[in-house]
C-alpha cells in the first residue's frame, strides 16, 4: 500500500494544475498522480492542430518537462489506472491491484471520445482524436488515405478537416444537424465557417443521418448515409463528442449525472474527494444555474486551482467567465461565456473580412461573444459577460464603437 496526502486519478490539464499549483502555493505534503496514458502531462488542443499536421513535437506538448516533476516531489504514475475506490477508507486500487491510501483524491478523469453507435462503427481506419497514441495511429494511416470522412462538424472534426485538406487530402464532413457547430455557435458562425471549409476544397453536408460503414476485409471502405448516398471512405474520424469518466467513482457513490456533480469548490458528494475538469459537472451562474460540463483548457485550470484553495485553507470558488478557442486554417475563433438559453444575436462587422464577432443576448444582456480574428471583441466581450450589461443593441453593431467603450 502506498500512502500519499494528494492522489491525483488522471495526467491530464487538470490534475497536472493540481500539483502544480499545490507547489507554488507551497504545499509539502506527498502527492501522487496516477495517470492510464503512458505519457506525462502533455496539452491536448494541439492533437487535433499543430500535432496533428506534424508541426509540433511530443516533446512540446508536455506540459512540464520530466525535472519539474523530480524536482517538485510529484510522484507521477503514468501507464496505471485505477480501478475502484473505498470512499470510507480512503484507499484507490488499480487494476493490478495496487492500493494507494489518500487523504484527499483528486478525480481528474476526463473523458473518452464517443465511438460510433452503428454498424460498423468498429471497422479498422476509423479513427477519433483525443488522446497522443490516438493521433499517432491517426497520422500514420493518413499518409496512406486519399479519400477521408469526418464524422461530426464540431470543433474537433472542423480543425481536423482543416489540417487535412492542406495536407491535400478530399475531406468530406457529415454533420447530423442542419449547419456544423450547430451545438456551439449561432447560425452565423456556422455559415462562415461552412463557407471557408467549402472554399478550401471540404466538402460538407449537413442535415444528414450515417446508418452505417461498409468494410472491405475488416477495413472501413464507405459511409453510408439514411438517404442511400454512400461515400467512399479510406479513413474515417468519428467526432461526435465526449463521454465522461465517471463510472468508477459512481460506483464509489459519488453523486453523478451528466458528469460528476461538484459544487462551486469542486467538491464531490464523497468526504475528501474532489472532481475537477471534463468530467465534472457543477452548476454554472453564466448558463442560469444549469448543470453542465464545461470542456476546456481554462475551466481546467480554473477548477484545479478552486481545489487547491481548499486544500491550502483558503477557499476561493472558481466562478470565471467560461472561454474557448479554435484554430482552423488561419481564422482563430475565441467564445467568450455560454450561449446557454440566448434569445438574439448581433453581428458585429461583415463575415467577408474575415473578421468579425457574434453577440449572444439572453433578455438583453450580453451572454457570450464568438470572435473570429477579433481579439479586441473577445477580450471586451468577456469583461461584458462577466458583468452581465444590458447594453444598446445599435452600439454593439458598431464597429465603430469599441466594446470596451461600454463597458460602463
Ligand atoms: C483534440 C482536442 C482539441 C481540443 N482543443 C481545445 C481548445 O482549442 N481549447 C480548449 O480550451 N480546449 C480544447 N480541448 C479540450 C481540453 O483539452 C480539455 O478540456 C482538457 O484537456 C480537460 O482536462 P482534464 O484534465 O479534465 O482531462 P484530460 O486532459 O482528458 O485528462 C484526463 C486524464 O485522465 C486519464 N484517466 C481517465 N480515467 C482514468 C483512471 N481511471 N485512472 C487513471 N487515469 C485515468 C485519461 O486517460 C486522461 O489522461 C480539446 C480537446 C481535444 C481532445
Amino acid at each position: 500500500m502506498i500512502t500519499t496526502d494528494i492522489l491525483i486519478v488522471g495526467g491530464g490539464q487538470g490534475g497536472a494544475q493540481v500539483a502544480i499549483s499545490l507547489r507554488q502555493g507551497g504545499y509539502e505534503g506527498s502527492i501522487v498522480m496516477v495517470g492510464d496514458e503512458p505519457d506525462m502531462p502533455y496539452d491536448r488542443p494541439p492533437l487535433s492542430k499543430d500535432y496533428l499536421a506534424g508541426d509540433k513535437t511530443v516533446d512540446r506538448l508536455l506540459l512540464r518537462k520530466a525535472e519539474f516533476w523530480e524536482k517538485n516531489k510529484i510522484d507521477l504514475c503514468v501507464g496505471k489506472r485505477i480501478a475502484s475506490i473505498d470512499a470510507e477508507a480512503h484507499v484507490a486500487i488499480t487494476d493490478d491491484e495496487e492500493k494507494f491510501q489518500y487523504g484527499y483524491l483528486i478525480w481528474a478523469a476526463g473523458g473518452y471520445a464517443r465511438p460510433l453507435p452503428i454498424p460498423g462503427g468498429d471497422l479498422s481506419g476509423i479513427h477519433v482524436i483525443r488522446t497522443r497514441e490516438q493521433v499517432d495511429l491517426l497520422r500514420l494511416e493518413v499518409e496512406n488515405a486519399r479519400e477521408i470522412v469526418v464524422i461530426g462538424g464540431g470543433y474537433i472534426g472542423l480543425e481536423a478537416a482543416a489540417v487535412l485538406t492542406k495536407q491535400g487530402k478530399k475531406v468530406t464532413i457529415l454533420e447530423a444537424e442542419s449547419r456544423v457547430l450547430a451545438r456551439v455557435a449561432g447560425a452565423p458562425i456556422s455559415e462562415f465557417y461552412e463557407s471557408e471549409h467549402r472554399a478550401q476544397g471540404v466538402t460538407i453536408h449537413t442535415g444528414v443521418a450515417v446508418t452505417h460503414l461498409e468494410g472491405e476485409n475488416g477495413r472501413v471502405k464507405s459511409v453510408v448515409l439514411a438517404n442511400g448516398d454512400e461515400i467512399s471512405a479510406d479513413l474515417v474520424i468519428a467526432g461526435i463528442g465526449l463521454i465522461p469518466n465517471k463510472d468508477i467513482i459512481e460506483a464509489a457513490g459519488a453523486k453523478c449525472s451528466n458528469g460528476v456533480e461538484v459544487d462551486e469548490l469542486c467538491r464531490t458528494s464523497l468526504p475528501d474527494i474532489f472532481s475537477i475538469g471534463d468530467c465534472a459537472c457543477h452548476a454554472n451562474k453564466f448558463a442560469e444555474g444549469a448543470f453542465l460540463r464545461v470542456e476546456s483548457v481554462p475551466n481546467a485550470v480554473g477548477q484545479a486551482k478552486a481545489v487547491v484553495s481548499v486544500i491550502l485553507g483558503d477557499p476561493k470558488p472558481f466562478v470565471d467567465v467560461p472561454w474557448f478557442w479554435s484554430n482552423q486554417y488561419d481564422l482563430k475563433l475565441q467564445t467568450a461565456g455560454l450561449n446557454h438559453g440566448y434569445d438574439e444575436t448581433i453581428l458585429r462587422g461583415d463575415p467577408a473580412t474575415r473578421s468579425f464577432s457574434l453577440i449572444y443576448l439572453r433578455k438583453g444582456q450580453v451572454v457570450a461573444v464568438d470572435a473570429v480574428n477579433m481579439i479586441k471583441d473577445f477580450m471586451a466581450g468577456k469583461k461584458l459577460v462577466e458583468k452581465g450589461l444590458v447594453v444598446d443593441k445599435a452600439s454593439l453593431a458598431d464597429t465603430d464603437i469599441l466594446l470596451k467603450s461600454l463597458l460602463g
